[in-house]
């Protein structure tokens, strides 16, 4: 971070502090703003933390995660709380994202806040809004950073069994479970510290991991013998999910998380996308392996972004359409899916 003596300063005065993160907040998301939320607070800080919309109930174990100011469309009175909070905060934090439609019903509010920002993320191509910014692409985890962001502060013996809990369940599952090609000697070293701190890793693991509700095992195995299509000529492979058949399974929010993956596994794939209804537009998950870049095809076709081999985007057009655009798209990468 530039400017860190600065921010060291600013961190020196009890102030009332919101940490924000993106629409659909994954395990780094919610655990990274938890984990800064419980290390603030025994700073001095009054801190309160708003997510843009509703979190995975595989999160609800993480502690404070009830306290979170969550952005109903179907209840107003939640988006008015969350902008008095913002309105009348001396310090926003915004972590996981860097451009602040990820947040959704809450960009403005926060654009025009006057309180100093800070950004703290691993994404690529940040948007410039914040004073202050804490920016690594190749931490694998936001988490990680704000455990680095703690530990450069001098403060590891801030860090307890809750925040740590909460930052481990970030590192774990932005790494896919320490799988990834963002794995290294780096995570590592924060999960261990982190587990010195008194992060419990079997813990984490089985609650986020292993909690699924019977639908959602359902979902994923109608998927594998039903949806999953592999396009051997592209290396690709791709799942798209109806409003009916989420209904069917009666998905909850999460319950669609790791499904793209599993595209990933089919010896030989590439590149894979899960696409699927949501409310009035398709949302799109994007994993690659290697050089390909599903940031750059976010970006580009779908409104969307993310790092080079996982990104999310979305469309405006219907499920079917969607998919017809995707795979128009795949003749013009065909060589570079190939080719490695
Ligand atoms: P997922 O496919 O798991 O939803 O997201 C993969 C990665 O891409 C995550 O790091 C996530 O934050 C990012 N991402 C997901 N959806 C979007 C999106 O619509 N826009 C941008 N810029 N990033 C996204
Ligand atoms: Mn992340």
């Amino acid at each position: 971070m530039e400017n860190f003596q600065a921010f060291q300063q600013l961190l020196l005065k009890p102030s009332s502090i919101v940490v924000v993160t993106h629409f659909r907040p994954d395990a780094d998301a919610l655990g990274s703003s938890l984990g800064l939320k419980g290390y603030l607070q025994k700073l001095g800080h009054q801190v309160v933390c708003i997510t843009p919309s509703e979190f995975p109930a595989f999160l609800n174990w993480m502690p404070g995660s009830e306290e979170v100011i969550v952005v109903r469309k179907s209840k107003p009175e939640t988006q008015r709380k969350a902008e008095d909070s913002i309105a009348s905060a001396d310090i926003i934090f915004c972590l996981d994202f860097n451009a602040l439609k990820r947040i959704e019903s809450l960009e403005n509010p926060v654009r025009v806040a006057s309180a100093i920002k800070i950004m703290i993320d691993h994404h690529l191509e940040p948007e410039n809004f914040a004073q202050f910014s804490f920016w690594d692409v190749k931490s694998a985890s936001t988490a990680g950073l704000i455990f680095q962001l703690i530990e450069n502060l001098n403060d590891l013996s801030k860090i307890d069994a809750s925040v740590a809990n909460c930052l481990y369940a970030g590192l774990m599952t932005d790494t896919g479970g320490f799988r990834h090609n963002n794995t290294g000697v780096r995570e590592f070293e924060i999960a261990a510290k982190l587990t010195l701190a008194g992060a419990v890793p079997h813990q984490v693991a089985a609650n986020i991991y292993d909690s699924n509700s019977l639908n959602r095992l359902r979902l994923t195995g109608f998927v594998q013998l039903q949806k999953l299509t592999v396009l051997k000529e592209f290396k690709t492979a791709y799942i798209c999910l109806s409003k009916e058949e989420l209904n069917h399974y009666e998905a909850q929010t999460g319950d669609t998380e790791g499904l793209v993956n599993m595209g990933l596994s089919v010896e030989g794939v590439r590149l894979s996308v899960l696409m699927h209804d949501r409310e009035g537009e398709v949302k799109l998950s994007f994993r690659s392996t290697g050089d390909f870049s599903v940031n750059d095809l976010a970006r580009k076709y779908f409104s969307g972004g993310g790092h080079r081999n996982a990104a999310g985007g979305s469309s405006k057009d219907s499920l079917q359409q969607t998919l017809e655009r995707f795979i128009a798209l795949l003749p013009q990468y065909q060589n570079e899916l190939n080719n490695r």
